[in-house]
């Protein structure tokens, strides 16, 4: 009716030029009180609220400086719902004259937290420690970085491992996984454990792991939990077994790989 935005009306109302009370639902004023005023209004900035990642944005400022801001009352601020959004924590938007008028000081505000900063710091370790851990695979003819997670990597971040131990084991693992059979071999049971071994551990009942599980399978449903439980038990520590020898096994070939391919030297 008045031709004026929203933000006007409320910076009429919240500098004190006219009367106004905001129940949730709107900013409610007097017509008479806004036409009485209308031209003060009218020189008021349309726009008042901007988001808070606009302002960054539009203002190159970082997310700690603008919430110092904010934390100090120099720009205020409210919570509104995202209108991008249904669900999810909502956006910030902060007053745009407040921005603007002290936009000095707030830059002077330090550009990161101490917790951004200390994250930052870690993110850096972290990034210098899988460089210097990678390695070039003329194998797979690409660099070869550490794992995400990797427990080796977390050891060397925390020391508990040298640097060239670290790298040794990075070495080996990958040309154990990618350049030996042993991710197949690794379950083949039958060729790790001898018919004497799977004997004894099945109780004097079968020579061979691929006998035992086929009988196992066939015959699971009509056991008692108890006893089902008690072979889970025994395929478990076959399995076990299986895959501690296997990974003897082709570490060694691994090794030798990895240090006809000058990546390692030999090692006693
Ligand atoms: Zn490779």
């Amino acid at each position: 009716m008045f031709d004026l935005s929203y933000d006007q009306v409320f910076q009429a109302v919240s500098l004190g030029i006219i009367r106004g009370y905001e129940n949730g639902r709107g900013l409610f004023v007097k017509p008479e009180d806004v036409s009485e005023k209308i031209s003060m209004i009218r020189s008021l900035p349309k726009k008042f609220w901007i988001y808070k990642t606009h302002a960054m944005k539009e203002y190159c400022l970082s997310r700690n400086q603008i919430e110092t801001a904010m934390a100090f009352s120099l720009v205020r601020f409210k919570r509104v719902k995202n209108p991008h959004y249904s669900t999810g924590s909502g956006a910030t938007l902060v007053a745009l004259p407040d921005v603007e008028s002290n936009l000095k000081t707030i830059r002077s505000f330090p550009k990161y937290s101490a917790k951004e900063l200390a994250k930052k710091h870690e993110y850096n370790v972290r990034r210098k420690l899988r460089n210097s851990l990678s390695f070039y695979c003329p194998r797979c003819m690409k660099k070869i970085r550490a794992p995400r997670g990797s427990r080796v990597f977390e050891e060397a971040l925390y020391g508990y491992k040298e640097l060239e131990d670290a790298r040794t084991i990075l070495v080996l693992l990958h040309y154990r996984h990618m350049h030996t059979d042993y991710r197949k071999e690794a379950h083949n049971v039958d060729r790790w454990l001898k018919p004497e071994e799977i004997n004894i551990l099945t109780n004097g009942l079968f020579k061979s792991f691929d006998a035992f599980i086929k009988w196992y399978e066939d015959n699971k449903y009509d056991m008692l939990s108890f006893e089902r439980e008690t072979w889970i038990e025994t395929i478990r520590a076959i399995n076990r077994t299986a895959q501690e020898r296997a990974k003897k096994h082709y570490s060694q070939i691994a090794l030798e790989l990895a240090v006809h391919d000058d990546l390692l030297k030999e090692q006693i």
